[in-house]
């Protein structure tokens, strides 16, 4: 299959912003706006006039099956959101639910600029038929809580997952083990869930230092900060992704620089459960790589990463009394190359160039709020919303284009969900 992307401006990994055509062969970019391509014969051509080509925008921290807690329950305290509405709701959904919801997610993913998310959830099987059918890129993991009776069940039936589903959808999907949080994983299971991330070479996606409540019980019962925690376990020996480092000592900054620990920021989460402000500034310019998540759609409650790239962006401005923290330029490398490589997909996408993977979005820049164009980089992260995007693609499939979903029935998703979600409410 060959792909022309015609007559746009493309953001270039290297060369910034340019004009001229995308060459796509066999999912992969053959040529970035540095060729002549009038004699490429492809198989279909995509007009970007009035567009501009980015890298497909990568989701470090979500948990899409959450769409049924969408709106749900707002304006409450963390701990009383959880126990109160989020995890009894939860305990009705079936693994037929989380598949619908899942590709209700992915739908509003794609058409918002997301090409690769990582999620934390259960049923996990059925997110990877979601994703399969759909045409996403994703990194999955199932999450696991070490207070349950049935952990060690859950343990094997995760690894289990992991190891079936990693290449699968085409090498599309990546695996990692998710022991949820520090308070919800004691010791001695922990450990248990590192001994099969060794044995199968698993990266692991946890919760860490997320809320004040979170901090006060593990120095309570360990004498130590969540990081330092999860240092001594030896956690950070793997591949770590940590959403949120919300709460964070200035030794626990240089244990997440030291040991390579990927952070996911996940502002407007923080924000809505008043978690807190990550120090994304000091981790940043202590070289500490940080991508974007939106977390759930109960605790955002949108998928749209435009919106948490801007407000990602104002948070750090406003916490550190400083209009030049977190620029626009800073924010949208971790919103697609500095994400992709949390994710271990730094070689394969995050940019656009000649070798990488064709996960590209196109954005319209014909609309009010966005003219005129002094700078694009700004555009997109201070004016742009996902409902711009007019065309996704992911490896160089084209799975959503002007409000189309070649991949996705969306009136009979959305029936699902409706529906389901009148006995998961009740
Ligand atoms: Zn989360």
């Amino acid at each position: 299959m060959r792909l022309k992307i015609k007559n746009g401006k493309i953001m270039h990994q290297e060369k910034g912003i340019i004009a001229g055509d995308i060459l796509i062969e066999n999912g992969v970019i053959v040529s970035c706006g540095d060729e002549d391509s009038r004699d490429y014969s492809a198989d279909r051509e995509l007009e970007a006039e009035n567009c501009l080509a980015l890298p497909g925008l990568v989701n470090c921290h979500t948990h899409a099956g959450m769409v049924y807690t969408r709106g749900y329950a707002d304006d409450l305290p963390l701990m009383t959101w959880l126990e109160d509405y989020i995890w009894p709701l939860e305990a009705k959904l079936t693994p037929e639910d989380i598949y619908w919801g899942s590709l209700l997610a992915i739908a509003e993913m794609i058409s918002s600029g997301t090409t690769t998310f990582a999620d934390m959830y259960f049923a996990m099987d059925q997110v990877g038929k979601a994703v399969q059918e759909s045409g996403i890129r994703a990194v999955l993991s199932w999450g696991l809580v070490g207070l349950q009776p049935e952990a060690e069940q859950q343990l094997d039936k995760t690894v289990e997952f992991a190891r079936n589903w990693q290449g699968a959808a085409q090498g599309r999907i990546r695996t990692m083990l998710a022991p949820h949080a520090p308070y919800t994983c004691p010791p001695p299971f922990m450990k248990k869930v590192l001994a099969q991330a060794e044995k199968h070479e698993l990266p692991v996606h946890i919760h860490l230092a997320e809320t004040r409540d979170e901090i006060e019980q593990i120095q309570g019962e360990f004498g130590k900060t969540p990081v330092r925690w999860a240092l001594d376990l030896g956690i950070f020996e793997h591949k770590t992704l940590a959403a949120h480092c919300v709460h964070l000592e200035e030794e626990d900054i240089e244990i997440l620089r030291e040991n390579q620990v990927g952070v996911a920021y996940n502002p407007q989460s923080n924000m809505k459960l008043a978690s807190g402000i990550a120090p994304v500034s000091r981790l940043l310019g202590q070289g500490v790589q940080v991508g974007l998540g939106t977390d759930g759609p109960g605790s955002n409650n949108s998928l749209d990463l435009f919106s948490e790239m801007k407000a990602g962006s104002l948070l750090q401005k406003v916490s550190g009394s400083n209009a030049q923290d977190l620029p626009a330029g800073t924010v949208l490398d971790m919103g697609t190359r500095m994400g992709a490589g949390i994710l271990g997909l730094e070689s394969e996408i995050g940019g656009l160039q000649k070798g990488k993977k064709a996960d590209i979005i196109l954005l319209n820049l014909d609309s009010p709020h966005l003219t005129p164009v002094f700078d694009p980089t700004a555009h997109v992260i201070y004016s742009a919303r996902g409902s711009d995007v007019q065309t996704t693609l992911v490896d160089g499939q084209v799975i959503y284009d002007r409000g189309e979903f070649p991949t996705i029935d969306l009136e009979k998703v959305k029936w699902e969900v409706r529906k389901r979600t009148e006995r998961l409410a009740r």
